[in-house]
């Protein structure tokens, strides 16, 4: 259903999925317009920032399928203008990970991902991981592709229930030790029922921190901070660590934000859009002990009250959020500018 009069984007397809769409809407050009253009500085490093092919997943996410079947810098950057209208944007990138029992594939998107970023200003890439990788051949594939980092997954960790794994299920110590070698950066995306909140995913953030001192740990969404108050319980056992950033990427709540900025400092938070997730119409929250996805498949109907509401874009709503904690922060127009890109600038020159 498209009724905004704005142009379908390039490469977009129809969607396969029930109600999930992939479009602008007037609401979002009207909501950026209103809270924040004024916010946002012209120049901005995303760092967080998935390319992909959609035939890497056997059975594609709907979003995916809603949209380009490539998301390769490109179609990235065009997309972008949906969240970030006419600022000057770098990224950091890697692949979206998907499932694979086959460790070609992983290759095979890494050096897709590779193509895709050698064009790019400034561009740089994570290498996706998984646990069993030869650290010895990934430092050297890494290197071979241009590649600055690693990306690990939890659902590579060995089992069934990867959404419980520990750190060193998806991140072996191994891995770090490359990381360590050559000052890479590691992005992670905490697993386990509470998060940061939890005791075994403190320690080995902790433990791995101290003892490789030149990897840089980014915690993405707020160390998960889908539910804020795992970051208010969790984060501050990991102050004091000089190695560790946090990126703010689709959390939809201030008080995580808030959170991170008052126990990490706002010169280690950093601006990430985790596309195609910004995209996404809906919002996520912190309820009860864990935290919702609210999106176009399972959302309550327009209330009585808004009948012309139609759920905003995932990235908008991360914005605001972030405009809100860094309002009552009250952070200085540069340090605003190191959030969106002074900080990320000083981490990727490492
Ligand atoms: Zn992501």
């Amino acid at each position: 259903m498209r009724n905004d009069g704005l142009p379908r984007q390039s490469g977009e397809r129809e969607a396969s999925a029930l109600s999930i769409t992939w479009e602008l809407q007037e609401q979002d050009r009207e909501t950026f317009a209103r809270e924040l253009d004024a916010f946002v500085p012209d120049k901005v490093i995303d760092i967080h920032a998935h390319l992909y092919q959609a035939h890497w997943w056997a059975d594609e996410p709907p979003h995916v399928t809603a949209g380009p079947a490539e998301v390769g810098a490109k179609a990235y950057r065009e997309h972008m203008e949906w969240i970030l209208p006419g600022r000057d944007l770098e990224a950091l990138y890697f692949a979206y990970p998907f499932p694979t029992e086959s460790g070609e594939d992983t290759f095979a998107a890494n050096s897709w991902v590779a193509a895709q970023v050698a064009g790019e200003p400034n561009g740089r890439a994570q290498f996706l991981v998984r646990p069993t990788d030869d650290p010895d051949w990934v430092r050297e594939q890494a290197a071979a592709l241009g590649f600055s980092g690693l990306k690990p997954f939890s659902f590579y960790a060995p089992g069934e229930r990867t959404w419980d794994a520990e750190i060193p299920d998806y991140l072996p110590a191994s891995l770090m030790e490359a990381a360590n070698a050559d000052g890479w950066t590691i992005t992670l995306h905490l697993v386990r029922s509470r998060g940061i909140a939890d005791a075994s995913n403190q320690h080995w953030i902790r433990r791995y921190c101290e003892a490789y001192p030149n990897a840089q740990i980014i915690l993405d969404h707020c160390a998960r901070g889908f539910n804020p108050h795992h970051v208010l319980e969790g984060l501050p056992a990991l102050s004091g660590l000089s190695n560790l950033w946090v990126d703010t990427s689709s959390v939809c709540n201030s008080l995580a934000v808030s959170a991170v900025l008052d126990i990490i400092g706002p010169e280690r938070m950093l601006y990430g859009s985790d596309f195609y997730v910004s995209h996404m119409r809906g919002t996520n929250f912190g309820v009860g002990d864990t935290f919702l996805w609210l999106d176009e498949d399972n959302a309550p109907p327009a209330p009585v009250y808004a009948p012309d509401f139609r759920l905003p874009l995932v990235g908008i709503e991360n914005l605001r959020a972030v405009k809100a904690a860094v309002q009552l922060a009250r952070l200085t127009d540069s340090q605003i500018e190191d959030y969106f890109r002074g900080n990320a600038a000083r981490l990727l020159a490492r």
